[in-house]
């Protein structure tokens, strides 16, 4: 089986088990586990930040980090796109009692002036605009790789109307690989940013927070209220310490990601958009197979993927598939397009 559907399907290497027997332990709502701190420690500097947060999932990182900076019955700005707001089952609405005015912006980032008409300001009628969020690489977009500047000059319209800005960095790594600059282009301009270790990184679990103290110091009751709080959690911030030595590596899955693309799009009904990190999209439309009937003719050929709309399709390459399987993909899926 060539499992494509997401980067998060990896499984965790012989260094991470090993790191996780091994790993030195502690009551981490106690902020005694070692290794949790020393994740965390790592990972604020990596991002220029002043503390971070270790959390179980992507999801909660973003919640948290919402629920930090907002106060119920505000409005939040999110592209219509955005993970937050589409793939978290409302928990905007439902976790910090938001509500979500979404921006169409061109590759999911709002330029100054869609910020500006966005924002709402606070009076006797009007909720007030209490966050912006920002996401990259954007996901639903097809793993745009978001400049720098598009993200700063957002953020500075953002923070001209007081506005802070979290930036959703799920797969922040692939952008400053893709884009070959410091990932601290993209965290300068924010007031804080979650990363997935459980991505294209290959840790099994584990995502961080990253934000100026007493924003993780408030980020750490609200994690605790969604049930985050976990105890000898060095277990699992072990390989996620290793997962850190991957973030070079990203650039293969983005060089195989072109390969796939290529090959793709290359067979007649296919059209495939060149893609920038490690995210294909397929378009189905011109097979007369949905995006459904597709994956399923892919999965009889042993070969997965993501329906991400009718006719579209996601895949997604990561640290257990090499050149070979890609080959080995678009011969099966172009078996699948002739038999169609
Ligand atoms: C995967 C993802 C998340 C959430 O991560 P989980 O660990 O799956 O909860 C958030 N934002 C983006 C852009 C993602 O791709």
């Amino acid at each position: 089986m060539i499992d494509l559907r997401s980067d998060t399907v990896t499984k965790p290497s012989d260094a991470m088990r090993n790191a996780a027997r091994d790993a030195d332990v502690g009551d981490d709502v106690y902020e005694e586990d070692p290794t949790v701190l020393e994740l965390e420690r790592q990972t604020a500097d990596r991002l220029g930040m002043a503390d971070a947060l270790f959390v179980p999932t992507g999801t909660m990182g973003n919640q948290v980090g919402v629920r930090t900076h907002t106060d119920r019955g505000q409005e939040v700005l999110v592209d219509r796109q955005s993970h937050v707001y589409k793939w978290e089952v409302g928990g905007l609405a439902q976790l910090s009692s938001l509500q979500v005015r979404t921006i169409d912006a061109e590759r999911g980032v709002p330029t100054p002036a869609e910020v500006q008409r966005a924002y709402v300001e606070e009076s006797v009628h009007r909720p007030g605009t209490g966050l912006l969020t920002l996401e990259n690489t954007h996901n639903s977009r097809g793993g745009l790789a978001i400049e720098a500047s598009a993200i700063r000059a957002a953020a500075e319209a953002a923070h001209e109307l007081d506005v802070p800005v979290h930036l959703d960095g799920a797969r922040l790594f692939n952008a400053a690989i893709a884009l070959d600059v410091p990932v601290t282009d993209f965290t300068d301009p924010v007031d804080s940013v979650m990363v997935c270790l459980s991505k294209g990184l290959g840790a099994p679990i584990g995502s961080v927070l990253a934000g100026p103290e007493p924003f993780i110091e408030r980020a750490r009751r609200h994690r605790k209220l969604l049930g985050g709080g976990m105890r000898q959690v060095g277990i699992v911030a072990a390989p996620g310490l290793q997962s850190l030595q991957n973030i070079e590596r990203l650039a293969e899955d983005h060089e195989n990601a072109r390969r796939l693309a290529d090959g793709l799009d290359s067979i007649a009904g296919l059209s495939v958009a060149e893609p920038e990190t490690n995210i294909v999209l397929v378009d189905t439309s011109a097979t007369g197979m949905t995006a459904e009937t597709f994956l399923e003719n892919c999965a009889a050929v042993d070969v997965r993927g993501t329906a991400f709309a009718e006719h579209l399709v996601r895949f997604c390459t990561h640290l257990d598939v090499d050149e070979s399987d890609v080959m080995t993909a678009i011969e099966r899926v172009e078996s699948v397009c002739k038999d169609n």
